[in-house]
């Protein structure tokens, strides 16, 4: 039978994670051997040194999750990021699960954290967050320029063409337009994705932005026997200080899905609210509605479940993206087969 102390040492040097076990005072009282690879101490130099000020550079306690969450909030918490320093200076990222520490009595005696080093995980995720929107963008400008020269064709400037070439090149005019906002979306959320999105903010009439959208798609909307209401406020809503161009973008995500998403008959109303603090912008739909099961995932990037349409499943994780650095608040309520809700409200 192996010795139960020998058993620790066994287990504890063996763990594929780094392992700190300190007592209640934050000071380290063992130290395995992954700890010593990721970080490049020996135990015998961090034996009895305060755990944040040899790790955690600055050296500040609540940087710590091992202090912060196991000794002073003596809570449990797994995986959370964090920044140590290694012995020879290098700063790494890692992810800490950490637990207090009580005895058989329930005294609080200490501390444990297990971690791992996930530097090289985040250099990857750096370099793809920056890759995507050059990609993107790279992808666009081909796209662009193969449509305005098939507008040109298309308009007979190069040469007349014959009926069956027209049809032709209509329908590859309305395939590259697709892939254009595929592309769109795309860029725009692989810029997001790199960098954190701070609003533009300049006077933005909301009932002028919700009036032109309406009318950019009046043409589509008439086509497939759709009609758009605006209901429009009793008493004129304030301008509001927001990214205009980007709240142009929330409404012409959701009232293209609106349309996307219903069929020959159905009916799609806006309405705009203004409330003490902010502006409720709604937008309904008697479409084909959303799945129960499916509403909490429709905001999450490439999100989608309906198969027999087009798109990147990027407009609505775009469209909270852009509420949320306004410190607005984006939801949707459906009921499946009779329609949805679309709503948001932006700070006044
Ligand atoms: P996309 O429309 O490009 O797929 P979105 O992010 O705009 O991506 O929407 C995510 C998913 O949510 C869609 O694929 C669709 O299934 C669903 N959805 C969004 N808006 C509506 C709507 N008005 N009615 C029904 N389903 C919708």
């Amino acid at each position: 039978m192996i010795d139960q102390q020998q058993l620790y040492e066994i287990i504890k040097n063996n763990l594929p994670v780094g392992l700190t076990l300190v007592d209640k005072d934050g000071i380290i009282q063992d130290f395995n051997s992954q700890a010593e690879a990721i970080t490049g101490y020996q135990k015998t130099e961090v034996i009895g040194k305060l755990h944040f000020e040899i790790l955690h550079s600055p050296p500040y306690r609540e940087a710590c999750p091992l202090f912060a969450f196991a000794l002073q909030k003596k809570q449990q918490t797994v995986e959370v990021e964090s920044t140590i320093k290694k012995k020879n200076g290098e700063s790494i990222t890692i992810t800490a699960t950490v637990s207090p520490l009580f005895d058989k009595d329930k005294n609080f005696i200490g501390g444990i954290e297990l971690f791992r080093d996930i530097s090289q995980l985040k250099k990857l995720e750096r370099e793809r967050k920056n890759i995507l929107p050059m990609f993107a963008h790279d992808m666009k400008n081909p796209v662009t320029t193969s449509a305005g020269f098939l507008s040109r064709l298309l308009s007979g400037k190069a040469g007349p063409l014959t009926e069956i070439q027209a049809s032709y090149l209509q329908i590859i005019k309305d395939g590259l337009k697709k892939l254009e906002e595929l592309i769109i979306d795309f860029l725009e959320f692989s810029r997001f994705e790199a960098k954190e999105y701070i609003p533009l903010k300049s006077a933005c009439n909301l009932e002028d932005t919700l009036a032109s959208q309406i009318e950019t798609v009046r043409l589509e909307a008439d086509k497939k026997d759709i009609r758009i209401f605006f209901e429009y406020p009793d008493i004129p809503i304030p301008v509001i200080d927001a990214d205009c161009r980007m709240i142009n973008r929330i409404i012409s995500n959701l009232l293209d899905n609106a349309l996307k998403y219903s069929n020959p008959g159905a009916m799609i109303t806006f309405r705009l609210t203004e409330r003490e603090k902010d502006v409720l912008v709604q937008i309904i739909d008697t479409g084909k509605g959303i799945p129960e099961e499916q509403l909490p995932y429709i905001f999450d990037a490439f999100h989608r479940f309906n198969r027999d349409t087009s798109g990147s499943g990027l407009g609505l994780s775009i469209a909270k993206t852009i509420v949320e650095a306004h410190g607005g608040k984006i939801w949707a309520e459906s009921t499946h087969g009779k329609g949805s809700t679309f709503s948001f409200l932006l700070p006044k």
